[in-house]
């Protein structure tokens, strides 16, 4: 077979660790030998990170604004004990909140579902896809303990001095207080990023928060999807056959149970941060599951949800056997490789995507799996195969499906 050409770069980010050495079998195995790979390399690697004082991380976000597209490893965010066992100038930012510092994006985690590995929830029929809000509210508080009797008030003195005042509560014994925030352009960047998502995945999406307690702070968040989608995008949904569907917290997670999934839920940062742990571990396990940064202007970074997997890199390191799931990072190729292909109009590189997502699949559904999901399939006597046992079982059933 001839190999597919590309006509533009993927940005590529490669990254730490066991998913590193992940990285190359997959190019080796799954990409090069079926495509004329075309990709601007960056070096995302800590070592690398580090000889360039983070720049490095800085160029591929720039460089996913000029093409469109990028594909990321995991990589090391960098703690003390990092600090140390890499000899690093700096304790480098986290380049996950780097990157989507310059795009502005939002985050997009989806399970990626086989026969075998089922959803605790039986009726979830499809993936259900969460997109967390990743600005301010609780995780950007400032918190008080009240250490007795008081009147503790909210306060805002506007640039020409003039205040607007609210009590909180008058005290007659100790407690606490806690003062959140967030920003109108935050959340309309949010709100556009769910938007363009779900018209690109044509599929419903949903928004939920505590409107009816939270008359001003929650209001803002319903009223501000309310006010894009009726301006920029109800049109597209209506063409596309697709809604956007507004409901309280507590009523959305009713209905999320009782679904059959295949649809976009947009949440708060903490009800992202709560609701996506309960999705991905009753979906299967974080191997299995990808996750896509989306910036309210289109530009698309693909990556694994799962980390660097610290722990069975040292194990090779050691030179004992891994067996290390690639599902999701194949999946950030998959992901990357279809989107180009659309932009570009190559029919044959999003038929490329889909056929190694169908390769993957049908090699854990005939039983082949790493060990994650051995330890949880309904198959019975699955076989265990290692981290590059796996990437060349799939390999075979890809080249099955060009045959
Ligand atoms: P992790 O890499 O996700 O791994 C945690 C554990 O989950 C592993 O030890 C393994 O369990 C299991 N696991 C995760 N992915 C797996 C896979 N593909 N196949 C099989 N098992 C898998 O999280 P971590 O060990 O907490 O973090 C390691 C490094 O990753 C840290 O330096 C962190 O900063 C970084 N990180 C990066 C990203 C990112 O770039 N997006 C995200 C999260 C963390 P067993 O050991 O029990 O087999
Ligand atoms: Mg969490």
């Amino acid at each position: 077979m001839e190999k597919i050409k590309m006509t533009t770069p993927l940005v590529e980010m490669d990254g730490d660790e066991m998913t590193r050495i992940l990285w190359k079998m997959i190019k080796d195995e799954l990409l090069a030998p079926f495509i004329d790979l075309k990709t601007e390399y960056y070096d995302l690697g800590l070592t690398h990170r580090n000889e360039t004082d983070d720049q490095v991380t800085i160029d591929s976000a720039n460089a996913t604004k000029k093409y469109g597209v990028a594909v990321k490893c995991a990589t090391i965010t960098p703690n003390a004990a990092r600090m140390e066992e890499y000899h690093l100038k700096e304790m480098w930012k986290s380049p996950n909140g780097t990157i989507r510092a310059i795009l502005d994006g939002t985050v997009f985690r989806t399970p990626i579902q086989v026969k075998g590995i089922e959803p605790c929830v039986k009726n979830w029929k499809s993936p259900i896809t969460i997109a967390r809000h990743a600005y301010g509210d609780v995780y950007k508080n400032v918190e008080m303990k009240i250490p007795g009797a008081g009147k503790a008030e909210l306060v805002f003195t506007a640039q020409d001095g003039t205040q607007i005042k609210e009590t909180i509560f008058d005290f007659q014994s100790p407690g606490m207080i806690q003062g959140q925030h967030n920003v109108e352009a935050s959340i309309e960047s949010f709100a556009r990023s769910c938007f363009t998502y779900a018209l690109d995945q044509k599929q419903e999406l949903w928004f939920a928060t505590k409107d009816t307690i939270s008359k001003k702070y929650d209001h803002t968040f319903k009223d501000i999807f309310q006010e894009i989608f009726d301006k920029e995008y109800k049109e597209k949904f209506d063409a596309a056959g697709i809604t956007y569907f507004y409901t309280l917290i507590d009523d959305a997670v009713a209905r999320v149970m009782k679904s059959k999934g295949g649809f976009i839920w947009a949440c708060k940062n903490y009800d992202g941060d709560v609701m996506s742990d309960m999705i991905s571990s009753a979906f299967g396990s974080l191997a299995m599951m990808t996750s896509v940064l989306v910036s309210p202007e289109g530009y698309y970074e693909y990556e694994a949800a799962h980390g660097t997997v610290q722990r069975h890199y040292y194990k090779h390191l050691n030179g004992e056997e891994t067996s290390t799931n690639s599902v999701a990072t194949i999946f950030a190729w998959t992901g990357a490789l279809r989107k180009r292909g659309e932009l570009d109009g190559i029919k044959e590189l999003t038929a490329f995507a889909d056929h190694l997502e169908k390769a993957c699949v049908a090699t854990i559904e005939s039983g082949k799996m790493t060990k994650d999901l051995a330890l949880i399939t309904e198959i019975a006597q699955p076989t265990t195969l290692s981290s590059e046992e796996f990437i060349k079982e799939i390999r075979r059933e890809l080249e099955k499906i060009y045959a």
